[in-house]
């Protein structure tokens, strides 16, 4: 087997900006130790997120400069709608400016006091836009996916019995769609097989229930069943997905992760009566139905990113590149989620601070470390991004404490991934001088974004 390479060239650099290590501790205690708060400028390496954080191609920034700016009837918005179907199938195409729009867009219509929505695992922006609107959001993940250290294919997947029993226990009257989240992004990055899709598809047609895919990684999705699932070895990744959304009603879409775009999303379904809703309330917040709140050069870029996503020599190497961190990380005893994700490595927090409670924030306590010590960018993925507080004001942790070091699609070569390792193991070796952190302020929905922390002694 030979190395697997960036199956790309480089025209086009962009520098990076290096600062010192005193530099540092003085940028995250004005960020309030949130990496969120720090200048993109102060950051060496950001592993913050993959959304909206993809270099596109030469053919890309063509399309953007051969969008066409039409409000109405624009002839990129027509490409842009070929290039949805020929992937999804789904008969009605809504562009939204992003992944959460089109959430917002759809629980509008659909959510409410009294309305359930299941899904493995809500991403944050899906559970605020259901919780927005009174209804519940619930996850439904399965067993081997609660269990970090454990290794299987398809850690992504949907506790099917479970989802049953609560579609009995809530009414299906109630449950206005159900949700897949491909690959599950909270939950570790992990694939869902086609068989798990199948099988709550079959749970939601008894039940008379819409199912919907959050598509945000479709590709990388169906590259883990190309390599892990029995009968799909010789088929085209594009004709797996295509199967994948073949069992779907409808899907939303943040176009910033699997169609290589710096901005753009989608809505989509095969319901007429549905559909007119969506593009009724489109028209209000977002735009046009021919645009919907992006240029004519974003439908172009999002249409050609959709055709180089499925390139299999692209995910061997977006995949592969992944797990390359994983690995190493592994061997260095850095505890992470096993096996590595499509999109991310996850770093279980628990076990690489196990003296620092979740109510003092050892996830945050990582991702301000990974920066000061090596100006690296990650995310806290527990109970900063999670917690909620019962009645006596106690948090209410989530099950897992992670950080997220998410991977740029076409970003970062492979000596940016090795002085990242470097960085991690050294945090890792020096853990027992980490502290805890204490909040000090917080947004009453997606607190994460905006809280502000303080270091405890
Ligand atoms: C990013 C993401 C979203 C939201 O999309 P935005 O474009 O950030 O609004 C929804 N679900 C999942 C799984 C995501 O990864």
């Amino acid at each position: 087997m030979k190395t697997i390479i960036e199956p790309f060239r480089i025209k086009s650099v962009e520098p990076i900006r290096f600062t010192t290590r005193e530099e540092r501790l003085k940028l995250i205690e004005i960020a309030g130790y949130n990496p969120f708060l720090l200048h993109a400028d102060d950051v060496l390496i950001d592993l913050l997120t993959d959304s909206g954080t993809s270099a596109m191609s030469s053919k890309q920034w063509a399309g953007i400069m051969d969008g066409d700016e039409s409000y109405a009837g624009s002839k990129s918005f027509y490409r842009f709608e070929d290039a949805v179907k020929k992937i999804t199938g789904f008969s009605y195409i809504i562009p939204t400016h992003q992944g959460r729009a089109s959430e917002k867009i759809l629980f509008s219509i659909i959510g409410g006091p009294g309305k359930y929505i299941p899904n493995n695992t809500h991403f944050d922006t899906t559970r605020a836009n259901v919780e927005f609107t009174g209804a519940v959001a619930e996850d439904f993940l399965t067993e081997t996916g609660k269990h970090p250290e454990i290794r299987a294919d398809f850690k992504g997947n949907m506790d099917v019995p479970a989802l049953e029993k609560f579609i009995i226990e809530k009414g299906k009257e109630n449950i206005p769609a159900c949700m897949i989240t491909i690959t599950n992004n909270s939950g570790g990055g992990q694939p869902v097989s086609m068989q798990n899709i199948r099988e709550v598809k079959d749970v939601c047609v008894k039940y008379g229930i819409p199912l919907f895919l959050d598509a945000c990684r479709f590709a990388e999705n169906a590259y883990f069943i190309k390599k892990r699932e029995k009968g799909y070895q010789d088929k085209p990744v594009l004709e797996i997905a295509q199967e994948m959304f073949s069992y779907a009603d409808g899907a939303t879409m943040s176009a910033k992760k699997d169609a290589l775009v710096n901005i753009g999303g989608f809505l989509a379904m095969n319901d007429e009566q549905l559909a007119v809703n969506c593009r009724n309330l489109l028209i209000v917040t977002e735009g046009f139905p021919t645009y919907g709140g992006l240029a004519g050069r974003d439908l172009e870029a999002v249409a050609q990113g959709l055709e180089e996503i499925v390139d299999e020599h692209y995910l061997q190497y977006r995949i592969r590149s992944t797990e390359y961190l994983g690995e190493k990380l592994s061997a260095a005893g850095v505890p992470i989620i096993e096996p590595p994700g499509g999109h991310a490595i996850y770093i279980d927090a628990k076990r690489f601070l196990p003296d620092i409670p979740p109510d003092k924030y050892p996830g945050q306590s990582i991702a301000c470390a990974l920066y000061i010590e090596g100006g690296i960018r990650s995310v806290e993925i527990g109970s900063v991004m999670f917690g909620k507080y019962d009645s006596k004001g106690k948090l209410i942790s989530p099950p897992m404490e992670l950080v997220r070091l998410a991977i740029p699609r076409r970003v970062y070569t492979q000596s940016h991934i090795d002085y990242v390792l470097e960085i991690v193991t050294e945090v890792y070796r020096n853990r027992s001088s980490l502290k805890g952190y204490r909040i000090v302020y917080e947004a009453p929905v997606l607190r994460h974004f905006t809280a502000r922390f303080e270091m405890m002694e």
